[in-house]
């Protein structure tokens, strides 16, 4: 049997946020147990020497509407999986994956992906491939591709964020050449508009989604993003799976970004990298250390911790913020970063520097709105740095609070029992009292170590809904 696993970024290639971690560690885990291929577009910023990428001399034309494509395949290596790349300008030929924090979306995102879904599906054929694995609206129309070809092969949709449905005019339907009926509700039509999230929906074998609780959250309207009555019509072919990451690059015992490398067994090294990154910043480091890492939207909570900055700022305690996103949100934060040492706000996205900050760091703030798995929260407790969550989708799912000892979850955290600023501000006063007992905080952040939050597990459910049939 051969897997495609398609993705619109698989790091270390380009990388915007938990898409590309899982579009990794999840071949990854897979491609022993089954014959795996991965494709992504090749975006001009991929730096193809390093990451040791060729051209596969194989090139072939695409029409999309009046459109024609020019397409090249590349080929490389991840950590074992063959990745195959496709090449065309109009997809490929652009600073960022999907536009600029200042522009927004590139305005013709819905030829760009367009382009990358007809080009799976050819690769599909070319290389005979059994099982087409597609991941977020950027890949979904390949499920639609595939059937109007009638090619024969098991597709799995999985959804990481019900928030990107790929909706576009319907004068979509004619750039793309799509037959107009497809313009209907029970296909790619979405009031008035078109969305192409529908298309891996409706055409895909099974819908898979990153954690269980998502699964059943995205069917109701506080979760669904508009989209839940439709996907109430496919619930019998849902499955929500837990996503997990790569345990071989977020291992701080071999972590070479950070500066002192401890296990579980080594717990009291950890202290290295705290003082490190609080000597850099300038913070005291016998006061505890919050972190945030990620995007910077009300999704995450960060509308939330802005608002309760002002009240915990003066509680004797750090925090350290990095992420891209909203404007409005990081000149607020930058403003407060002015009147306060013990806060430092970084602006921009950096790999190295968001390992350090899990590595140093004794707890991580989630308080996401909804979050249907969430990595960070995976990544903290392989660093030791306790999570506090708002318990929605895979954090619900992943993270038990610490006073719940009846539960089965192995992770533990601190629960924000009401997403708002006064429910924020007692999870914290929680975090504080915790770290007064450091005891207790290395008990939990230990046996936190300990947890498997490897895709060993998770790849064997996807192993099996890749064979049923
Ligand atoms: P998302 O909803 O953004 O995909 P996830 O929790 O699923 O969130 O995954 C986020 C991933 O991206 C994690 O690996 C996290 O460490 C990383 N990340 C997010 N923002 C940044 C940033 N600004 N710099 C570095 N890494 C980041």
């Amino acid at each position: 049997m051969k897997l495609l696993f398609a993705s619109s970024e698989i790091y270390p290639y380009a990388k915007t946020g938990g898409l590309a971690d899982v579009s990794q560690a999840l071949p990854k885990a897979l491609y022993q147990k089954i014959d795996t291929y991965s494709i992504m577009p090749l975006y001009g910023f991929i730096d193809r020497q390093k990451h040791k990428i060729y051209p596969l001399n194989r090139s072939f034309y695409i029409n999309l509407g009046a459109d024609r494509y020019s397409i090249s395949l590349y080929q490389g290596f991840n950590k074992g999986v063959k990745s195959i790349f496709v090449y065309e300008d109009r997809l490929c030929d652009r600073e960022y994956p999907y536009g600029d924090e200042l522009k927004g979306d590139y305005d013709d995102n819905d030829i760009r992906f367009a382009i990358f879904c007809r080009s799976i599906v050819e690769v599909a054929k070319m290389y005979e491939i059994d099982i087409l694995h597609l991941n977020d609206w950027h890949t979904a129309l390949s499920a639609l591709y595939a059937r109007e070809l009638y090619l024969n092969i098991r597709i799995i949709f999985t959804i990481h964020n019900l928030a990107f449905q790929g909706v576009y005019p319907k004068s979509t339907m004619d750039r793309l050449g799509l037959d107009p009926r497809y313009l209907h509700q029970d296909s790619l039509e979405f009031w008035g508009d078109i969305n192409l999230l529908k298309a891996g929906i409706t055409y895909s074998d099974i819908i898979t989604t990153v954690s269980p609780k998502y699964a059943q959250e995205m069917l109701t309207p506080e979760f669904g993003c508009g989209i839940d009555g439709f996907l109430k019509l496919h619930k019998e072919k849902i499955v929500g799976i837990l996503n997990g990451i790569d345990t071989f690059l977020f291992d701080p015992l071999s972590d070479s970004t950070i500066p002192q490398k401890y296990s579980r067994y080594s717990f009291y090294k950890k202290r290295e990298n705290k003082r490190a990154y609080c000597r850099e910043l300038g913070f005291d480091e016998s006061l505890p250390l919050f972190i945030f890492v990620g995007r910077f939207t009300k999704q995450k909570g960060l509308d939330i911790i802005i608002q309760t900055l002002p009240k915990i700022l003066d509680l004797g305690l750090n925090i350290a913020i990095l992420g891209e996103g909203d404007m409005d949100m990081a000149l607020k934060l930058i403003d407060m970063e002015t009147e306060h040492d013990n806060l430092s706000i970084v602006f921009g996205y950096d790999e190295s520097l968001s390992h350090q900050m899990y590595a140093a760091a004794d707890f991580m703030l989630m308080p996401s709105s909804f979050e249907p798995c969430g990595l960070n929260q995976l990544i903290s407790l392989r660093y030791g740095t306790i999570p506090i969550v708002h318990p929605v989708g895979g954090l619900y799912d992943t993270i038990s609070d610490i006073e719940d000892i009846d539960s089965q979850i192995c992770g533990r955290g601190i629960e924000i029992a009401k997403l708002d600023s006064d429910g924020l501000v007692e999870a914290i006063k929680r975090a504080l009292d915790i770290y007064q007992s450091y005891d207790i905080l290395e008990e939990i952040a230990v046996s936190n170590m300990a947890c498997d939050v490897s895709f060993e597990d998770s790849s064997q459910i996807y192993l099996m809904n890749y064979m049923e049939s």
